[in-house]
């Protein structure tokens, strides 16, 4: 196993998110990536790099050209509005629904906010530019590494990355991580790709870049978006749109599902991912699947996280694993890394 390690994720620290009715600290916190690197290296799973830079036409790939304007320049805006704004994070505080317009940018730095975004919970720092693209860095290198030739790639970076559409950020996430592996895995010639998203949380902002296209398979197993984030996508109902219908598989469970049922779902999810015959697999990993998991009700143990890599291992693909959620800080370590070993021994 292949690490790429984002060495600046912790320049994204937040201060506060917006949670159930409080202003609390955040839970998506650098001690995240520390404690999965910490376990990496007492297990010695393999070489673990720094990436290089990629190019921004290779977000491109993904994300418009005007979201990734405004998030390289947000924080300047932000401080330039106020210089007392500095010891502040940036929170939106409102946003285009429905039949308000979204076609044209606001002058507004507030009105940008929210345009480019879905939720208060995801504060923009001083440095979540600058984490956030290394770890598109660090993704893009994955796909590579699988290409050359590598069986097994792991981001380890954060902000994670599911939830942010081409065009928005929220759920902690910035930049779409898993999306521009998968994109970079076909433009570096692979014909097909799948991913997997095995957060506790649906992914929707991969779900909606890949939604039309056929080329990608999405297969997500998370909690009923009906009482659980992101709410408003994640419905077993949704397929997938014009050429990209049947290419979209969502595997809802009621929160508090069984260990039994959610290990179910994977077995559907791997069946669908074996017919489709993809050149290489991406895996949104995200861990607070956990019982422990301050944020979430499945029940997941320790060494449940050891089978998911054993399964995943024998669809036989080149796979670029890359870090999500997961919020139970001191399990969180072993919890990843055993998805890794799971991966690397079971073949
Ligand atoms: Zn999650």
């Amino acid at each position: 196993m292949l690490t790429f390690y984002n060495e600046l994720h912790a320049q994204h620290q937040g201060r506060h998110e917006f949670f159930r009715g409080e202003l609390v600290p955040c839970f998506e916190k650098p001690e995240r990536a520390d404690s999965v690197l910490a376990e990496l290296g007492r297990r010695g799973l393999g070489r673990i790099v720094t990436p290089h830079g990629v190019p921004l036409m290779s977000l491109e790939r993904v994300h418009t050209p005007r979201y990734l304007h405004f998030l390289r320049n947000a924080w300047n805006e932000w401080v330039a509005l106020d210089p007392a704004n500095a010891k502040k994070d940036a929170i939106p505080s409102v946003w285009p629904v429905r039949t308000l317009r979204s076609d044209i940018e606001p002058d507004n730095f507030a009105a940008r906010m929210g345009l480019y975004s879905m939720d208060s919970g995801t504060p923009l720092t001083a440095g979540t530019w600058t984490a956030a693209k290394t770890g598109a860095d660090c993704a893009v290198n994955a796909a590579h590494a699988l290409r050359l030739g590598e069986r097994g790639a792991f981001v380890l970076s954060r902000p994670p990355g599911h939830h942010a559409g081409a065009d928005f950020f929220g759920g902690y996430c910035f930049l779409n991580n898993a999306a521009l592996a998968a994109q970079h895995l076909l433009d570096d010639g692979a014909r097909k790709v799948a991913i997997i998203d095995i957060d506790y949380h649906h992914g929707n902002g991969t779900q909606s870049i890949f939604y039309q296209r056929s080329d990608v398979l999405f297969i997500s197993i998370h909690a009923d978006p009906r009482g659980e984030y992101p709410f408003y996508l994640g419905h077993a109902d949704e397929r997938g749109e014009g050429a990209g219908h049947g290419f979209n598989l969502n595997l809802p469970l009621a929160a508090g599902s069984s260990t039994q049922a959610w290990f179910s779902a994977l077995e559907t999810a791997c069946i669908r991912i074996g017919s489709f015959a993809p050149d290489a697999l991406v895996v949104s990993l995200g861990v607070d699947t956990f019982a422990g998991d301050p944020l979430s009700r499945f029940s997941l143990q320790s060494a449940d996280y050891l089978k998911i890599g054993e399964r995943l291992a024998w669809l036989n693909l080149p796979t670029a694993f890359i870090f999500e959620g997961g919020y139970a800080i001191k399990e969180l370590g072993v919890n990843v890394v055993n998805v890794l070993e799971g991966y690397e021994t079971a073949l």
